[in-house]
């Protein structure tokens, strides 16, 4: 339905409408109602704002602040927006629309990317988002709302709750790697801290797993005799809490999707970045980042299953980074006939095997190989520890956060502008400066790290080789792999595989 204007139609936009469950109870909003006279409202703005309304989008009975939960017609309106088939959209207000910081972002974007006139109003008050002043104001905004709105949520998850446990008093358990609800816990954190150091350098967390199952570790729900899970490793690892990260997962989610991944639902602010807690913390934000990127790479690497169960084949140090010297097949390795000789002195050779798709011509007794290039590559990298880099000239990284950096603190400037003109509140400006001073000391961070870039990699090496009788044999095929691109096994002619062993017949090929 569209409704027209006398004097001519400037735009064609689209209207949204949406009813809360949380938030604004009992605003007279909620409900079939109020989506009636949100409707209206929208209409009568259009009229102020002498535009076409291309039709209403509508979306019931969902809270935009479950993340989670798509609102289909929002969605809708976003393609019609970024087609082109709408040039704006009116609303009753911005948090019936925005109630995640990522669906302003989305929505910024293609007002930026528009070639075209646009608009955007509400009846509350009107963000022009074609204009920067009105994103940083639509920002701030959502950023309270959005605090609001998760405020709403954990109140009414309290409150639920509270009447679920009437009468029977229940003390919360403190997370995993915490004594309680501020202080960690020395033994469990400590134990965290190994686990992240030893899967940074490519250790598994099966491996992690059984070593703190030898060590009688046990997690919040360990029933009585047992020790801790696999997925309970996991989950404490990804825990978004060890940085400081405050997740919330709204009560009906828990009880319908039993666990959830915490780290799909961090408490954000306008810009994307997390909202932090008061306690004490075990890593930084980027530790704890990076960590998680690990732990997904390992799942993509194996999909369906945690852990490989039942696997009969036995990744050995140099699988797949020793290359046939003929065809270039990756070698896999098998075990020597018992009672033999080669069985005695080595136990398994590699070998270029057919069904992998290789010719089936090479193959070399395992354990002199490995040995040849872990000596190399230790002396590789003793070169690496002793040598003093000279400053890099160029890193992309480090200018790109040199420019974050500069745009933080034009964003004070901007900030400190609107509030000595009234614009911000002071609450509005406290909490915009702080989230921008907490930025900038990231990207400080950043900046320094990154230009000690050189130092750091001579101390790293220096690290690897203290630490590399301790690695496991994925952690020593993931420090190979990142210096190593091939270990080329050469034929040995006849007879050659007898004359002991020959580097001249190994190629290494580095990165
Ligand atoms: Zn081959």
């Amino acid at each position: 339905m569209e409704v027209k204007v006398p004097g001519g139609n400037l735009h064609t936009v689209g209207g949204y409408a949406r009813i809360s469950d949380i938030g604004q109870l009992g605003d007279g909003r909620d409900g079939r109602e109020g989506v009636l006279r949100q409707r209206e409202d929208i209409y009568d703005l259009s009229k102020v704002k002498r535009c076409n309304v291309h039709r209403i989008y509508e979306d019931n009975d969902t809270s935009a602040f479950k993340r989670k939960v798509t609102r289909k017609e929002f969605e809708a309106m976003m393609t019609d927006l970024a087609a082109g088939v709408i040039s704006g959209i009116l609303a009753y207000n911005i948090d019936r629309l925005f109630r995640q910081p990522r669906d302003l972002e989305r929505c910024i974007d293609i007002y930026e990317q528009a070639r075209r006139p646009m608009i955007f109003a509400t009846t509350a008050g009107d963000f022009d988002l074609t204009t920067s002043e009105g994103r940083f104001q639509a920002r701030i905004y959502v950023t309270i709302a959005n605090k609001f709105s998760a405020d709403a949520a954990r109140r009414v998850a309290r409150q639920k709750k509270a009447d679920a446990l009437e009468g029977k008093p229940h003390r919360g358990q403190a997370p995993f790697g915490w004594k309680d609800a501020e202080n960690l816990d020395p033994r469990e954190a400590e134990l965290l801290e190994v686990a992240r150091k030893d899967i940074m350098r490519g250790k598994k967390v099966a491996t992690v797993h059984r070593e703190w199952a030898e060590l009688n570790v046990r997690g919040r729900q360990t029933p009585e005799g047992k020790t801790i899970s696999y997925t309970s490793v996991k989950y404490v690892l990804r825990n978004p809490r060890t940085c400081g990260y405050r997740s919330y997962i709204p009560q009906e989610v828990r009880e319908h999707s039993g666990r959830v991944d915490p780290v799909e639902w961090l408490v954000e602010r306008t810009d994307g970045t997390p909202i932090t807690g008061q306690w004490e913390k075990l890593w930084t934000p980027t530790q704890w980042r990076d960590l998680v990127d690990v732990l997904d790479a390992h799942k993509k690497k194996n999909p369906g299953k945690g852990r490989k169960t039942g696997s009969t084949v036995t990744k050995r140090l140099m699988t797949n980074i020793a290359r046939c010297g003929l065809c270039g097949t990756g070698l896999n390795s098998g075990m020597y006939t018992r009672g033999t000789k080669s069985y005695e002195n080595y136990g398994y050779y590699y070998y270029c095997r057919v069904p992998d798709g290789g010719c089936g011509k090479i193959a070399r007794s395992g354990p002199p190989v490995e040995d040849y290039v872990e000596k190399i590559l230790l002396g590789h990298l003793k070169k690496q520890a002793a040598a003093v880099t000279p400053a890099k000239e160029e890193n992309p990284e480090l200018d790109k956060a040199k420019k974050k950096l500069k745009q933080v603190e034009d964003d004070k400037v901007e900030a400190r502008r609107l509030r000595a003109n009234d614009e911000l509140s002071l609450g509005e400006f406290a909490r915009e400066i702080r989230r921008l001073e907490e930025k900038e000391r990231e990207l400080k961070e950043t900046v320094s790290q990154l230009s000690n870039t050189p130092v750091r990699a001579s101390s790293a090496a220096a690290r690897i080789l203290r630490e590399w009788g301790r690695y496991t044999v994925d952690m020593k095929r993931t420090e190979i792999m990142k210096s190593i691109e091939a270990v080329v096994v050469k034929p040995a002619g006849k007879g050659g595989n007898q004359q002991g062993f020959r580097p001249e017949l190994i190629e290494i090929v580095w990165k």
